[in-house]
């Protein structure tokens, strides 16, 4: 049998504001994961999108998870200390040529698209037209920098994508239709999430990846660069999302409110309530302890 790479999980917040309920959730799932496996478990602050993460609130966070029993084996490490490896990796797609220049605004985008009679949204980013991949317009530089989505580089097959998901089971997505070209690095000089990610989790030894389904269909874009950059592939669990009343999921975006960090106890038995575990102890050490035997018996059996 062939033997996995030691476990090595991470939890990896963007600290555009605290953490709410549906935070906790995938905090708690990878910590647990991590504690049921005997591995290690790490906090990456996903801090590239400088503008929309208020200062401190890194530090909030790291707060809240501390409060809640969830400590790291490691110091933290911070997106906004890495641009040098997002810069080598971008470098090291362009030589080998699956990058290309992109010129296009949102505007033309949208109108080359709906000049095809297609304008297909996907959360909120357009599936790219094409404008730009043989060649930037005469005259004009470079804004972006976007990954071919296809199986080859003259972008004539498509590229469809298949994995495991450990609690969604079989997945696939064709990544050059239902994505497109997408961007590793934007016309404001911010690296993509998608770019960073996979960069730092190859770079940290992630072994796991325990997040929120609302990630999930990023995954295909994510293995796609595992694959372009030689870099291992993880394996993936996407935990269930915490909805709010009006049936959407909760977040910062739509207000979800900070945890009660006077309560973690309550906080902590909500979240493993969410992961269908039931813990009934009354300190956080407690609630934590009965928390890895269920989720190992339940996850590992
Ligand atoms: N930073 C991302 C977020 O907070 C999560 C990244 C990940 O777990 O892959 O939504």
């Amino acid at each position: 049998m062939k033997s996995r790479r030691p476990y090595i999980g991470r939890f990896a917040p963007s600290p555009t504001g605290p953490l709410h309920a549906g935070s906790l959730v995938a905090a708690l799932a990878s910590w647990l994961d991590a504690r049921a496996h005997g591995g290690r478990w790490l906090i990456r602050i996903e801090d590239i999108d400088g503008p929309r993460c208020p200062p401190g609130t890194d530090r909030l966070i790291l707060d809240q998870l501390s409060r809640c029993g969830l400590f790291p084996d490691e110091p933290p490490l911070w997106q906004s200390t890495r641009e040098a490896r997002y810069a080598q990796a971008l470098q090291h797609l362009q030589d080998t040529g699956w990058v290309y220049g992109c010129a296009c605004s949102r505007k033309q985008i949208s109108e080359a698209l709906a000049a095809r009679g297609r304008l297909s949204e996907r959360h909120g980013e357009l599936v790219y037209p094409g404008t730009c991949r043989t060649g930037l317009p005469e005259g004009q530089a470079a804004r972006a920098w976007r990954l071919r989505s296809t199986a080859d580089q003259a972008q004539t097959q498509d590229l469809t994508l298949r994995w495991q998901d450990r609690r969604l089971g079989a997945q696939e997505q064709n990544l050059s239709q239902e994505v497109g070209d997408f961007v590793l690095k934007r016309a404001d000089g911010l690296w993509a999430y998608q770019l960073a990610v996979v960069v730092d989790d190859a770079e940290q030894g992630i072994s796991d990846i325990v997040r929120g389904e609302d990630l999930a269909d990023n995954t295909p874009r994510q293995i796609r660069l595992q694959q372009l950059l030689g870099l291992p592939l993880p394996r993936y669990l996407h935990t269930p999302l915490v909805l709010g009343q009006d049936g959407q999921k909760l977040s910062k975006q739509n207000g979800a409110a900070a945890l009660d960090l006077g309560q973690p106890e309550q906080a902590l038995g909500q979240a493993a309530a969410m992961l269908g575990l039931r813990i009934e102890g009354h300190s956080v050490a407690e609630q934590l302890a009965q928390a890895v035997t269920a989720w190992r018996e339940r996850m590992l059996a």
